[in-house]
Parts: C-alpha cells; sequence; structure tokens
C-alpha cells in the first residue's frame, strides 16, 4: 500500500497530500516548530567518502578544519545573544582511525577521540552557556551514547536508507563503512534501550527505489514501536554541486518529496515529520500541505547572515510562509516537547538546564 502511494498518479496527490495533511492536524493542530540553532561543525574530516557530502575534508584539503574549544564557545555565546537554544554539534566519522593528522590533533587538544572531544564540548557548551547541545556524531555504541546522553538532551543518526544496493563500487556510500545500514539500525536500536531522543531520517535521491524508501519508514516505524523514542523523522532530498561525485545524478522531483513526505506522515501519524526548507527552495511551503510540522533547526549565523540589527531575514520569510498556510510558528528546543518529560526524569543539571530552557508547554522559553 505505501509502495502503492509513493507512486501516485499526479491526479492522485492531492488526495494524498489532504489525508497526510490531515494526519499532521490531528497529531498538532495549527502550529509548525523550528529549532533556533547553531551549527558547530566540530570537525569535517571523515572516514567516510559519501558521494554526495559537500562537508568532509581531508587533512590538509583546503577549508579543512577542527574548532579549538574557544571557536565553539564564541559560536554558541554569539548564538545565545541572537535567542538560539540548539548547539547542533555535526562532525565527520571517527576520522582519528583514518588519518594520523586528527590524532595528533586530539593529542594536542588532550583527548583520545573524537567522541571524547565532542564530549566535553557539550558539556562545556551546556555549563558556560543556554543552548542544550543536540549531537550528530555517527555510528555510536552503547556506552558512548550513555555518556553523551548525559550532556544532551536528544541526538541524532540519519538511517539516510536501509538500501545495501548504494554501497556498491561507483554508488553513493561506496567507501562509506560507516553507512551500512545494520550498523545505522543498530546505534538507533540502542538509542531506543536507553531511552534517548532520537532524531533520523531519510535521505532520497541517493541511488535508492521506492521500495527501499518505504522499506526505510518502515525500519523507523518499527524501532519507535518497539522503544517509543524516535522523536523526529527527516525527510531530506540529495541535491546536487558541481564539486561531488555524484554531480551528475538527477535530483528527487518536487513530487517525489511531496510524496515521500506524505506517506511518512501517514505511516507515523504521530511522529514529528521535519524536511529543511533550504532544500525544497523556492517551493518549500508546499511541504506543509505533505504533512510536514517541522521546519528543523534555523541558523541567525549562516553566509546570509549580513546585518546583525536584523539577523532573521530567512526566518522572517520562513515565519510569512508559515502564517499564509494558516499555522502557527513556534521555536522548540532539540528536544520535542513531548520528550521533556523523560529529560526532567534525569538527575543533575542537564534537567535543570532543560527545564530553565523550556515553558511549561515544553517549547523554547524565549519566543518570537
Ligand atoms: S559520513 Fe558521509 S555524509 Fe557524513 S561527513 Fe562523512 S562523508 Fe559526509
Amino acid at each position: 500500500m505505501a509502495c502503492r502511494l509513493m507512486r501516485a498518479a499526479d491526479e492522485e496527490l492531492p488526495a494524498l497530500l489532504a489525508a497526510a495533511s490531515e494526519a499532521k492536524q490531528r497529531f498538532k493542530p495549527g502550529i509548525i516548530t523550528y529549532s533556533r540553532k547553531v551549527f558547530l561543525p566540530l570537525t569535517n574530516l571523515c572516514r567516510d567518502y559519501c558521494g554526495y557530502c559537500t562537508f568532509r575534508r581531508d587533512p590538509g584539503q583546503a577549508g579543512a578544519h577542527t574548532m579549538t574549544p574557544e571557536e565553539v564557545l564564541q559560536v554558541a555565546r554569539t548564538g545565545e545573544k541572537l535567542g538560539c537554544t540548539e548547539a547542533l554539534f555535526s562532525l565527520g566519522d571517527k576520522p582519528e582511525l583514518a588519518f594520523p593528522e586528527m590524532r595528533e590533533s586530539l593529542r594536542r587538544l588532550g583527548y583520545n577521540s573524537t567522541l571524547h572531544y565532542l564530549e566535553a564540548m557539550c558539556e562545556l557548551v551546556l555549563r558556560e552557556t543556554s543552548l542544550l547541545p543536540h549531537p550528530n556524531p555517527g555510528l555510536l555504541s552503547a556506552e558512548w551514547i550513555a555518556r553523551l546522553a548525559a550532556v544532551s538532551p536528544s541526538m541524532g543518526l540519519m538511517l539516510e536508507t536501509t538500501s545495501r544496493s548504494v554501497l556498491e563500487p561507483g554508488a553513493a556510500h561506496d567507501g562509506a563503512p560507516d553507512k551500512v545500514p545494520a550498523k545505522r539500525l543498530r546505534t538507533i536500536e540502542e538509542a531506543g534501550k536507553q531511552g534517548v531522543p532520537f532524531t533520523t531520517g531519510l535521505l532520497i535521491g541517493i541511488g535508492e527505489t521506492v521500495e527501499d524508501r518505504v522499506d526505510t519508514l518502515l525500519a523507523i516505524r518499527d524501532l519507535h514501536r518497539r522503544y517509543g523514542h524516535i522523536q523526529e523523522v527527516i525527510v531530506q532530498n540529495f541535491r546536487t554541486k558541481p564539486d561531488i561525485p555524484m554531480r551528475d545524478w538527477p535530483e528527487p522531483t518536487r513530487g517525489e518529496m511531496l510524496r515521500t513526505v506524505a506517506v511518512a506522515r501517514l505511516l507515523m501519524p504521530e511522529v514529528n515529520i521535519q524536511a529543511p526548507p533550504n532544500l525544497s527552495a523556492p517551493y518549500y511551503d508546499e511541504l506543509l500541505g505533505a504533512g510536514i510540522n517541522d521546519w528543523g533547526g534555523v541558523s541567525p549565523l549562516t553566509p546570509d547572515f549580513i546585518n546583525p540589527e536584523k539577523p532573521w531575514p530567512h526566518l522572517e520569510q520562513l515565519q510569512l510562509r508559515t502564517e499564509s498556510k494558516g499555522y502557527r510558528l513556534r521555536q522548540r528546543l532539540p528536544v520535542y516537547p513531548e520528550f521533556i518529560p523523560r529529560v526532567l526524569a534525569r538527575s543533575g543539571w542537564l534537567a535543570e538546564k532543560t527545564r530553565t530552557a523550556a515553558d511549561d508547554q515544553g517549547y523554547a522559553r524565549s519566543l518570537t
């Protein structure tokens, strides 16, 4: 059935979108959320080589960088002044296993591994600012999930796809040992066993089939049914760039994106479904009619951040376009309102910081 809906003919699309929109309204009526975040690319060195990645660098390559603690704090403090509540740590997967240069950087910083450094930087941000960390460090063991959960209320790992064919020579995940679906499912499952609010999602248009997209959604749903910990499913679309190995690949169409979002909503009517607006510009507001209830992270410190007196031109646009479709835009924390009680149930300062950041409904206290 879900595969049939993914292939809905154009004349069937309005009915599919209407069903998805109604499901969204039953789940979270009238509200679309977003998270004001700062982006902290702790290191862009990565041992994987995904064919679509514009983020990763090898040591010595132009733009290769590992942030210092001072840089982390400076970005976090700037974001704090601009009303951000999330510190999103994005980084390559275990670069020290591939690169002696990263081992040397970590040694100079005083850490045994990238994850040790990440843990310390989450703790630094938590201690020194009002931001809540949300790390995305790649595959994690049970021990590391527990350690990072002590310094961040939520974390994430994109499942991307359950397709194994994208691991084949010349395919998107050829050269990406950390993208083996079974390994990623194991991390997400372990987070579930530990009750950690978890963000995951799929990436469409990287060589998977429509059946693979449904299979990926069902795998996420299955884990959520068992552990109840999936706080958000991101539906991300591949966008081509001139300098990536997959530069000649076709991008998924608008219709594919709308169908995937709608099917995700119908398969998981009570899970937050997010799609990044920038990857569907200029037509992103159509996603509101396909059942999303969240725009993801919006940052004031983006390249289009020019005027500090008016730091949110893209947020104003987002608000206007969200309101024009009849929804109210609300700022959330990296951990969604319905998952806040489980963070508050933990003892210690993470619970205290989260309590301070949240309003009585679990949204961000610093509302616009
Ligand atoms: S794992 Fe893949 S997508 Fe992520 S940083 Fe590394 S190369 Fe890029």
